[in-house]
């Protein structure tokens, strides 16, 4: 082929494929949005399309760029050795966490009038697609706002300020700001998943406004967005593992105790600060009884690892969107990459996934609106209950454990181009370097597999699985078998060793029921016939007879 050149350029740029961006990643989703109109037929879907709009918008990408490329940076000391613990951050960070605020992900859903948490689910995919480490502090404080009921008086000073959409970056008293984010402190040096070795002491120093106050003597080994107005963390009284409200700022506008030590290098996740703390003599105020802070984590735990599983659910579709939109444009032997027969096995493997994910992790979001509305009746409250004790292990284990394969199988798409950081344009790397963190952090997988054989015991399940599964009852042999198989493994009891298995195996007959009803024919057979017979394994193994065409066009971003 001869090429035009201007003079002394060495050669043409060819085949390159253009940036993606400028894309509406709601209405480019149809996963998302048939997942969204199956668990909430009723919502209006203007907000979750204006926040596709503004996610996939060029503007919003480079600010996502720049927040990575410039990470937080810590200043323990101001320049005349006054101690001063603040970290800095981009300003592109501010504008990310704002508008995430804006559009309520963070405790807006427990405010009367909020969104549901199906719409907030939805919106939260988005935005991770966008970028997913300044949704740290916002699923964080999601999860935390209902803790402080336990409060009354911190309930009653703060919740509006949790909900509130006006993002205030100023470091001083919450109460003196428009709103406000919270973390959480319970992992220590010696053991994060077993959070009854926290050595963090805590003895009571008298009683005020906010309640019964205490010092706190000790440490966090993780404490992620320590720029939070406050954390809720775990501290030994004598009674055992307690949960209490830390403010960085006090009523009388002095500085707590909370010492950072510094901030982690991490792999991925590079626009959130996640630090090590020290607590020296700092003040915090009780939230529920003494010794009863491990039962109080266990729920907070539940909504960020609902908040895993859907911010994974959202990498994967922004994994799948670039290696779809690379192979239209990229030509290998003579012909696009997304016509050659084997990357098409690839892509359309790819796209089941990402659907398949998505389905589960709305799913799981509806069971905490069910479960929450006093308006549903009883037993379909207590339904919902139980489907939200037993999705949320499985689906933070293995919608969060695909994450990594998948990312690996995306960026390969892109060949060589995928492996490339490019000063934060290679969108591709930051997906795969964020990946791992949702399967780790709120529990690791063998801690959520070990939390799933518990939430066995929690009720009637085999009659709450059949239930929920009786609306793909029929639809195709494989799941039929795969149903009954892991009916009668709950009816006979899971052994601690099958864990991880049972864990796969509920979570891909979950996903095989909700795709029955959500997703058209050809993604659902080849969604049971590539899973529910055999453990998935590399991706693009799908059989000959997959309409590939079918799933393909579903997928495509435009
Ligand atoms: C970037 C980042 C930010 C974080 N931010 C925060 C934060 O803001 N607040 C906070 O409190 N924590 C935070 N964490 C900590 C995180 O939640 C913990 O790292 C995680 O829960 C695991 O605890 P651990 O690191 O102590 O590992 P361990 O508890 O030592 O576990 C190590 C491995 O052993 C496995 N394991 C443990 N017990 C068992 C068992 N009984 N049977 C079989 N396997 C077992 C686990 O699954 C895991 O794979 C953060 C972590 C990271 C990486």
């Amino acid at each position: 082929m001869t090429v035009q050149m201007p003079h002394g350029a060495t050669h043409a740029v060819l085949n390159q494929v253009p940036p993606y961006e400028d894309v509406n990643l709601f209405e480019a989703n149809a996963a998302l949005r048939d997942a969204v109109g199956f668990n909430q037929p009723t919502l209006a879907t203007e907000g979750l399309s204006a926040l596709g709009k503004v996610a996939g918008s060029a503007g919003m990408q480079r600010h996502a760029r720049l927040a990575n490329l410039h990470p937080p940076v810590l200043h323990a000391h101001d320049r005349f050795g006054h101690r001063i613990d603040e970290v800095e951050f981009h300003p592109s960070y501010h504008v990310l966490l704002g508008a995430a605020l804006h559009q309520g992900l963070h405790g807006s859903p427990w405010a009367a009038g909020g969104p549901s948490h199906v719409e907030r689910a939805a919106g939260f995919m988005l935005f991770t697609e966008l970028e997913p480490s300044v949704l740290c502090p916002v699923s964080m404080t999601y999860a935390v706002a209902p803790a402080l009921r336990a409060n009354a008086a911190l309930q009653q000073a703060f919740s509006g300020l949790l909900a509130s959409p006006r993002y205030d970056a100023r470091f001083q008293l919450a109460t003196t700001k428009t709103a406000m984010t919270m973390g959480m402190g319970m992992t220590e040096k010696q053991g994060g998943s077993d959070v009854r070795a926290n050595t963090t002491q805590a003895w009571r120093d008298g009683e005020d406004a906010w309640g019964e106050r205490y010092r706190l003597v000790g440490h966090k080994w993780f404490m992620s967005a320590p720029m939070s107005d406050a954390f809720l963390v775990v501290a030994q009284t004598a009674a055992g593992p307690t949960c209490f409200f830390l403010p960085r700022w006090l009523p009388d506008g002095t500085l707590n105790a909370v010492r950072i030590q510094r901030l982690k290098d991490k792999l991925g996740n590079k626009a959130n600060a996640s630090s090590e703390v020290e607590f020296v003599d700092a003040f915090a105020w009780r939230v529920g009884e003494e010794g009863r802070g491990l039962p109080q984590i266990l729920a907070m735990g539940a909504l960020t690892r609902l908040d895993c599983a859907l911010g994974t659910a959202g990498l994967m579709r922004g994994a799948v969107s670039l290696a779809l939109h690379h192979a239209t444009h990229r030509m290998a032997f003579g012909k696009r990459l997304v016509d050659h027969a084997l990357m098409r096995n690839v892509l359309a493997d790819l796209a089941l996934e990402s659907e398949a994910s998505t389905a589960l992790a709305l799913r799981l979001a509806r069971a905490v609106d069910g479960s929450e509305d006093a308006s549903v009746p009883a037993a379909g409250r207590e339904h919902e209950a139980l489907m939200r004790r037993l999705l949320t292990p499985a689906a933070k284990y293995w919608v969060c454990k695909r994450g990594s394969h998948l990312a690996q199988e995306a960026m390969e798409c892109l060949g060589g181009n995928g492996y490339v950081e490019e000063h934060g344009e290679g969108v591709m790397a930051r997906i795969y370097r964020e990946m791992p963190l949702n399967s780790i952090w709120e529990g690791a997988g063998n801690i959520m597999a070990l939390d799933l054989l518990r939430a066995l015991r929690s009720g009637p399940i085999a009659e709450a699985l059949a239930h929920e599964t009786r609306g793909a009852k029929g639809a195709h042999p494989m799941l039929d078998r795969a149903t009954q198989r892991l009916l009668a493994r709950v009816q006979n009891g899971v052994d601690e060793i099958d864990a991880r298995r049972f864990a796969r195996d509920l979570a891909l007959v979950t996903q095989g029921a909700l795709l029955a009803q959500t997703a058209p024919a050809p993604v659902f057979s080849a969604f049971c016939e590539s899973r529910l017979d055999g453990a998935p394994d590399a991706f693009g193994q799908l059989g000959a007879s997959t309409d590939f065409d079918a799933i393909l066009r579903r997928a495509a971003a435009h």
